[in-house]
């Protein structure tokens, strides 16, 4: 059999980009269809609940870091209850020969911490009158070098990277990965002096942002975000288990055919399509696409990435009382770092109990991703003891989620595609190419760039 549909625009996949947009689009009043392959929405936010402990398979915590993002849970009002982190989160462990140091927050933390050397502490104060950057695709190893030393690239930024793309500070350029940090020394010539002058400059204008930069989740996890825009969206907009789609560009828009569940054909006809599926998706997706703007495209690396949740009933480790810890590359370890949940928001494991994510792999072990299931549990089981003070490996909860594309890395590549996309969009009346290849990879970025999509059409 085959089913017809028509429609004005058609978002392709229903993570977090998709479902935002999905949201505004119905507020707005507009004609839409969403095309997801999966049978469920949510994209790689899949909150688990199992036993008393409530945990995530892909993202743990998201920060609130743009106006959109706040917006966005005023407008969904009492369909989702946004959990801040309690204040413990502030603290941050980096794990220095073998220790867990906290990350200094203030000037005399800073002084005292063992973390940087004394001449790049010495160097720091010479930050703000150093020359900014000409080279645009400098990668952020070589711009923290030149600015601030070794020690802070080894013992902050490498885990920081590793923390957020699970990725490699010597690859990663931030032009397109941190632009509001590179902004500050283009703009400003120094991160430090930049960042005062900026908050002055802004507190002049009147400009108050409601970004706090709090670290969220919301009541009982992730998925209920998810599931909030989905049905706030309206469910029968959506088209699940939607396989081998493929889009071909028509007069006055766009067909897309796929395969249902039932195996029927599906025919969409829209006048406009939003993909927000990964770079490594499109070729197969949009084959009408000449090489010269998909190529650029899909050459998009991505980090693989493994999180091991482990529940304990009974915690006798360390004490948990941070966001949790990060190992930098120097420390030649087999994990990247452990989140503590259960330690900043409230229900994620019984009392007494501890709840915590272990993250494996990103761009410089990509092995791990292969690693069969015992493996796994023979390194977390040695690291984890070693590294969170336990006596005994016996945990009431071990998950394993693997992720083949987890995180996009923001190279010196994006230049091209984000040329590409451009010029694609333009030859292409009505076809949007978004998703995290573009714009952030966070979650903040996702509701952002949902919502812009949204809006432009
Ligand atoms: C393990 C992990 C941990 C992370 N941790 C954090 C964190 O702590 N904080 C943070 O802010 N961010 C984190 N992120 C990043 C953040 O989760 C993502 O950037 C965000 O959720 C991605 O949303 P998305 O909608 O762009 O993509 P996705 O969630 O990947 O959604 C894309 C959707 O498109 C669908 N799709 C793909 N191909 C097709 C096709 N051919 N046809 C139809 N549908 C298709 C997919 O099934 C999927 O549902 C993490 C990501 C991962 C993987």
């Amino acid at each position: 059999m085959s089913i017809q549909i028509e429609t004005d625009i058609l978002v392709i996949g229903a993570g977090l980009t998709g479902l935002t947009t999905a949201f505004y689009l119905n507020k707005a009043g507009k004609n839409f269809m969403v095309a997801e392959v999966k049978p469920v929405a949510g994209g790689v936010i899949q909150t688990i609940e199992q036993d008393g402990f409530i945990f995530e398979k892909g993202p743990n915590t998201g920060v609130l870091g743009n106006d959109l993002a706040v917006e966005l849970f005023d407008d969904l009002g009492e369909a989702c209850q946004l959990e801040i982190a309690g204040k413990s989160v502030n603290k941050r462990y980096i794990l220095k020969d073998g220790r867990w140091e906290a990350l200094p927050s203030g000037v005399l933390g800073g002084i005292v911490t063992p973390l940087f050397t004394f001449a790049d502490k010495l160097r720091l104060l010479g930050e703000p009158f150093r020359k900014p950057g000409t080279n645009p695709n400098e990668t952020l190893a070589e711009l923290v070098r030149r600015r601030m030393g070794k020690s802070f690239l080894d013992y902050a930024v490498d885990p920081f990277i590793l923390g957020v793309y699970a990725g490699d500070p010597t690859y990663i350029v931030p032009k397109y990965a941190l632009p509001k940090l590179y902004n500050l020394e283009q703009k400003y010539g120094s991160f430090i002096g930049g960042s005062v002058k900026q908050a002055r400059e802004k507190k002049k204008l009147g400009i108050v942002s409601r970004a706090t930069r709090e670290i969220f989740s919301v009541k009982g996890g992730l998925s209920n975000l998810t599931k909030a825009l989905y049905q706030s969206a309206g469910e029968s907009k959506f088209l699940l288990g939607i396989s081998d789609l493929s889009v071909q560009p028509v007069h006055g828009g766009f067909v897309v055919v796929g395969v249902d569940a039932d195996k029927n054909e599906m025919i969409v006809k829209a006048k406009k399509v939003i993909s927000t599926v990964g770079a490594h998706r499109l070729k197969t997706m949009m084959n009408f696409l000449p090489e010269e703007f998909y190529k650029p495209i899909v050459n998009l690396q991505y980090a693989k990435v493994v999180q091991v949740s482990l529940g304990f009933k009974q915690w006798d480790g360390m004490k948990l009382d941070g966001f949790g810890g990060l190992i930098p590359h120097k420390e030649n370890r087999q994990v990247l770092g452990v989140l503590f949940p259960s330690a900043f928001f409230p229900d994620r494991a019984p009392e007494g109990g501890a709840m915590l994510s272990v993250f494996m792999g990103g761009v410089r072990r990509p092995d791990i991703y292969d690693m069969p299931d015992e493996e796994i549990r023979r390194i977390v089981d040695k690291e984890i003891k070693s590294l969170m003070g336990l006596k005994e490996f016996n945990p009431d909860i071990f998950h394993i989620s693997r992720y083949k594309h987890a995180i996009p890395q923001y190279g010196a590549d994006c230049a091209e595609r984000f040329d590409a996309v451009e010029k694609a969009q333009e030859k292409y009346p009505g076809l949007i190419i978004a998703g995290n290849l573009r714009n952030g990879i966070g979650m903040a970025d996702r509701i952002q760039q949902g919502r812009q999509l949204a809006d432009a059409v």
